[in-house]
């Protein structure tokens, strides 16, 4: 699934939207009538490691449809469960409104004043499709993170394009090779480009989505290094996640990693975000890429297990920590 093909709501307007997109969302819609639908009657509920989850579903389902869309969020919050070692919130309702299309999106996740996504769903969509999708797990990744200000959405949206493919290889979801391919492919589109002001200051698609997952890649590898094999960027995650309480809180950028910092005993997450924050930095991807050895040749992706990161590479796709 390289090349996919969503909807992107533009100023109340169903665009179609042709890219290796892996985030969507829809910027003019009002969640008053989201929170408000998910007041009323609902379809499924039940508890998956420690999580609530409320589901209302619009469209007339059908059984199939209900039972469907169920073993779809299991099988998503099962992925998020591993990577976060539990579901990223206690409560969490979801609103699914069914179209007559073979798609899903767009997506949308609130925390304000609960934790609550509202996502479109093709009644059509192949059984395929739905095993493998990413759009749930990404949006269950947005859950598990406080809200930080609008102008650091990259820190968000960078964190929910970085864990959502680890947390499905880590319940064998997907392949490592999958997970890297993404890396390899996709993270160039987050270099900073002409007229670039930093992160914080430069809200373009790529800087946003795929400038944010290579600060979490980089992350990654400082925290490892830093600590010697100890700790890996899940565990400052974690620990974020559970001081935070996930989605609901408003948190500044400085308050979230001072956490996470904490948590793994280090500075990575704080002095990439001032490397990074207001500058324009091109990132060696190829050499983080190296040190885990991690290649493409004739589009195959190569792991070597020689690289002075191969251990961290394999530890990041498994649910053990690192040796
Ligand atoms: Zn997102």
């Amino acid at each position: 699934m390289k090349r996919r093909r969503f909807l992107q709501w533009a100023g109340g307007m169903a665009i179609a939207v042709s890219s290796p997109w892996r985030a969507i969302a829809q910027p003019d819609e009002n969640p008053v009538d989201v929170y408000d639908r998910l007041k009323q009657a609902l379809d499924l509920h039940f508890v998956i490691a420690g999580g609530n989850i409320s589901i209302a579903i619009d469209g007339n389902p059908s059984t199939l449809d209900k039972n469907r869309i169920e073993a779809w969020v299991r099988r998503s919050a099962t992925a998020i469960a591993a990577y976060f070692g539990r579901f990223s919130v206690e409560q969490w309702g979801l609103l699914v409104t069914l179209n007559d299309g073979e798609r899903i999106g767009p997506a949308t996740t609130w925390g304000h004043p609960t934790s609550i996504t509202h996502v479109a769903l093709g009644r059509n969509i192949s059984d395929s499709a739905l095993h493998h999708d990413w759009i749930m797990v990404h949006e269950m990744t947005h859950l598990a993170l406080p809200t930080v200000p609008q102008s650091s959405k990259w820190f968000m949206e960078g964190n929910a394009t970085y864990v959502e493919p680890i947390a499905r290889a880590q319940v064998g979801q997907l392949t490592p090779q999958e997970v890297w391919r993404w890396a390899v492919e996709d993270m160039p589109k987050g270099q900073p480009r002409d007229g670039d002001e930093g992160l914080d200051h430069t809200h373009t698609w790529g800087r946003t989505y795929w400038g944010g997952a290579m600060y979490w890649l980089l992350a990654e590898i400082a925290i490892y290094k830093n600590s010697q094999g100890r700790y890996r960027l899940q565990d400052a995650l974690r620990a974020i996640n559970r001081k935070s309480g996930g989605n609901t809180s408003f948190w500044s950028v400085n308050q979230t990693i001072h956490i996470g910092d904490n948590a793994v005993r280090g500075d990575a997450l704080a002095s990439l975000y001032k490397r990074l924050k207001d500058r324009p930095v091109t990132i060696d991807l190829q050499g983080a890429l190296q040190q885990l050895g991690i290649s493409e040749t004739d589009g195959v992706i190569r792991f070597d297990d020689n690289a002075p990161l191969a251990n961290l590479r394999r530890s990041i796709t498994t649910m053990e920590a690192p040796t």
